[in-house]
């Protein structure tokens, strides 16, 4: 019988495995043998080469063998031990802040000892702060290590040492093997020829000899390799699933159509046109449509949309809206209101607002299927709203779930024998090597034009000392009848920070701007209230919104042209052009102020650049996506739900264009590998992220 695989065996199948550290493991998200082997050190350390005390250098970790000379308590705020030990060359103190009386016993002075930490210069001399060490035998007295010693990136309570041992048994396991790993890319291509095959990869990383550490990167790579071609087949293979269900049939007649084109304010530009072609011809299908349509803020994906809905009414099925916050499930209701009623389309609108007789009399509306359209926030599938013949499904705003979430959306959305079209409508662009992975489920859509007549939004950026005279400039332009925003820092640490900042900037341009009606909106108001006041900035009864990020998502406001971001260095890019999209909605000039606090650094700087330079989201949110995949560390391991374990993007993107090319591959082949990988790297973590 064959031994049984890793990712088979439970972690603590392991010798020395207590209830404590199987809990602590657990919280690392290590449950398998398998788990434990791609938890990938997070740097390496040369430990195999004594340092005499005088070669220290400082900022350096080495290794020192020593003999103790004496030990004292030491001064300071921290309770700590300071012990001196000597070479032959010279004196190191060491500082210990934990220990224990045992600890302390063995510190005799004579008594070997060996340490390794990152030296310091202290008050007496070379110093380490909390080294590790250990007492050798006399005739130990050379390193223990033969190769690079791993630092894993663990949890408190959990030792380094601890840890190598448990993966060192786990290899010696698959050594004399009573355990199996399969490689599933052993006679397939990987990143690259140059990769290593699957055990001689996990091999290098975690026990590298001293002139390894080049290849740890290659081995890195060919374990993200296949991670991703494990999320490549899952998404593959939910859409193959998701494509063999049926839906209702959906079709819009001519002169409909005519008739709701003919009544709105503006014809559809190409874009639109096309996009629309391409979404009718998905609901006409007898399969679910699932459909991204991706589109710049502003470029007019709203009545896209509505002409979705349209034709599920035409054909006496329900479509349910879903955006992200009440504020824009009540701008949707306006907008689709005023297109499709003169259709005799009936438009619900169900809000948490809405209570007892009145909430009674709308799901009344939508369970008998008098209502057409629906729409609403995310509640509109927690609670239990029964829909009558539910045909499409669209969701506003995608990018503020992740794709975890979505799928859990549409398996809520999946009621009947007949399943209903899915669309959904972001207006963050996603690089083309992300879709490749969390939206490889979805057809794509685009609208890659904006509609006519909009004058581009002036992007400017200034130093924060020039304040007052944006202020000015604040009091001249809606002396010109029009309205702005204010945007207040973000403060990363605490949302409430983040309120009070903002109450006090409104404070601020209060007192700086006489006769001005400011209206102000954060993230610590009620969602009532914050509307409201939004409500009232559209009807103008605010020239100047001073706000926190709450403002993103896309509200319309065609008489706001003006936008002051405060601190703009420390907003993403996405994020910033997310922003300035809430300007440049109407007609007249548009005007987008960046101010930030010099000096900037290269990135910061980069980033503003960029968006002085561009509007078109598309091509910013290839470049953020590039800066912010510098700077990333070998084995960092993001957290939430739908993270990778082993590979990052965009550091490996480069690699996805060969993931898919292995997966259609994999994929036609019809073997047991897409399963196996999907129990390997997945399963698990999956199941976590939905509950
Ligand atoms: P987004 O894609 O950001 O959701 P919206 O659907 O909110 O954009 O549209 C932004 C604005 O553009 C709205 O005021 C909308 O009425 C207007 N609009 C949409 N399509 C057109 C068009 N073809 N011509 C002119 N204005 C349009
Ligand atoms: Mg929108």
């Amino acid at each position: 019988m064959p031994a049984p695989a890793l990712e088979a065996l439970p972690i603590d199948t392991l010798k020395g495995i207590g209830h404590a550290t199987r809990e602590r493991l657990g919280k690392l998200g290590l449950f398998t043998l398998f788990d434990l082997l791609v938890h990938l050190p997070l740097r390496y350390e040369n430990r195999t080469e004594l340092t005499p005390i005088a070669a220290l250098v400082p900022g350096v970790r080495a290794l020192v063998h020593a003999r103790v000379a004496g030990i004292e308590a030491a001064r300071g705020r921290r309770r700590a031990v300071v012990c001196r030990l000597e070479d032959e060359t010279g004196t190191l103190y060491i500082r210990l802040f934990h220990y224990s009386a045992t600890q302390l016993s063995r510190f005799i002075p004579g008594a070997h000892i060996q340490c390794f930490g990152e030296v310091r210069i202290g008050l007496l001399g070379p110093e380490m702060i909390h080294p590790e060490y250990r007492f050798p035998t006399p005739d130990g007295a050379g390193p223990t290590e033969t190769g690079l010693t791993p630092v894993y990136p663990i949890a408190e309570g959990l030792r380094q040492r601890t840890f190598r041992g448990l993966v060192e048994q786990t290899l010696q396991r698959l050594d004399s093997g009573s355990a199996s790993l399969h490689d599933p890319l052993a006679d397939r291509p990987g990143p690259t020829s140059a990769h290593p095959p699957l055990p001689e990869a996990l091999r290098l990383l975690h026990q590298p000899g001293t002139n390894d550490a080049e290849r740890t990167d290659a081995a890195r790579e060919r374990l993200a390799f296949e991670e991703l071609l494990a999320h490549r087949l899952s998404m593959l293979r939910r859409r193959v699933e998701g494509r063999r269900q049926a839906a209702p049939v959906l079709a819009l007649d001519v002169r409909t159509r005519q008739a709701f084109e003919s009544q709105l304010p503006f014809a559809l530009t190409a874009a639109q046109q096309r996009v629309s072609a391409e979404i009718g011809q998905d609901l006409r299908q007898a399969a679910p449509m699932m459909r991204l349509l991706q589109g710049d803020v502003g470029s007019g994906k709203t009545v896209v949309a509505a002409l979705a809905a349209l034709t599920a009414a035409a054909s006496q099925w329900q479509t349910a809206l879903m955006a992200p916050t009440e504020l824009l499930a009540e701008q949707h209701f306006a907008n689709l209101s005023g297109w499709l009623a003169p259709l005799d389309v009936e438009i619900v609108l169900l809000l948490g607002r809405h209570k007892n007789s009145q909430r009674e009399e709308r799901l009344a509306r939508v369970a008998e299927g008098r209502a057409g359209v629906v729409i609403g926030t995310h509640a509109l599938f927690q609670r239990h709203v029964a829909f009558h013949r539910l045909g499409l499904v669209i969701i506003d705003e995608q990018h503020r779930f992740g794709v975890h979430q979505r799928l859990a959306l549409r398996a809520k959305g999946d009621t009947g024998t007949l399943v209903p079209h899915q669309l959904i409508m972001t207006a963050t662009p996603i690089p083309r090597t992300r879709a490749m992975l969390d939206y490889a489920d979805l057809d794509l859509s685009v609208i890659d034009a904006l509609p006519p007549g909009r004058t581009p939004v002036r992007t400017i950026a200034m130093r924060g000392d020039r304040r007052d005279e944006i202020i000015g400039r604040i009091a001249d332009w809606v002396g010109r009848g029009r309205q702005a925003y204010w945007v207040c820092a973000l403060i990363e640490e605490s949302e409430t920070l983040q309120c009070e900042a903002a109450e006090k900037t409104a404070k601020g341009l209060s007192a700086a701007l006489d006769g001005i009606r400011i209206g102000l909106v954060h993230g610590r108001m009620k969602s009532a209230d914050k509307e409201s006041v939004m409500q009232a900035f559209k009807r103008h009864e605010f020239d100047l919104l001073v706000a926190t990020t709450v403002i993103e998502v896309g509200v319309d406001v065609p008489n706001a042209g003006l936008m002051i971001i405060e601190n703009a260095e420390r907003f993403g890019l996405s994020q910033l052009h997310q922003l300035r999209g809430r300007v440049g909605r109407g007609a007249g000039d548009a005007f987008c102020v960046l101010l930030y606090q010099p000096p900037l650094g290269t990135t910061a700087r980069q980033r503003l650049d960029i968006l002085r330079e561009s509007n078109d989201g598309f091509a910013i949110a290839e470049k953020d996506w590039e800066l912010r995949g510098s700077g990333e560390l070998l084995g960092t391991r993001q957290t939430g739900g739908g993270s990778f374990r082993v590979a990052a993007l965009p550091r490996d993107a480069w690699m996805l264009p060969r993931v898919a090319e292995a997966a259609d591959r994999v994929g036609a082949e019809d073997s047991t590998v897409p399963a196996q990988l999907h129990h390997r790297w997945i399963g698990r973590s999956i199941q976590y992220a939905e509950v």
